[in-house]
């Protein structure tokens, strides 16, 4: 499944500091500027792998909407929408990872975030619980 329908909310991408930022990486794969290859579509989110895995399977699940920069601002302004994310990470663990997962949302910069469009890792394959927070 290659085809993506046009972001429908490409203003929402948009925030309004001053002056205009470009569209994150994300919103471009929704748009489909960037090609990916998808695992996963509903309505509202896509899922394909992490361009640089950290873990034998890796995963992104994201939001079609740019509105939301991190998990924090999503569980705020749209929680069914949360929920539909990690329903969505749990199919792929089922295809992709055997079941179990680790599901991680970067929040911020020191944390990690380098992509402010919220979207989740889906982790999967043999971790270890001691690769937790390495720096
Ligand atoms: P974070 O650092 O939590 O913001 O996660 C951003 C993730 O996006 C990183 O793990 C990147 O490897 C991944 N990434 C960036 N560009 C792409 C891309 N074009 N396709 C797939 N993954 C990407």
């Amino acid at each position: 499944m290659t085809a993506v329908e046009p972001a429908h909310d490409a203003a929402a991408n948009l925030r309004l500091v001053g002056m205009s930022e470009a569209p994150s990486v994300f919103s471009r794969i929704v748009s489909g500027e960037i090609p990916t290859t998808l695992l996963a579509e509903t309505d509202r989110v896509i899922a394909f792998a992490d361009i640089n895995p950290q873990a034998p399977v890796h995963l992104l699940v994201v939001p079609k909407t740019g509105e939301y920069r991190d998990v924090v601002a999503l569980a705020a302004g749209d929680p069914s929408l949360l929920a539909e994310m990690v329903e969505v990470a749990s199919s792929l663990a089922q295809e992709h990872a055997g079941g179990d997962f680790r599901l991680v949302f970067n929040t911020g910069e020191t944390a990690g975030q380098t992509v402010f469009h919220v979207h989740a890792h889906v982790l999967g394959g043999s971790l270890q619980e001691g690769s937790l927070g390495g720096a």
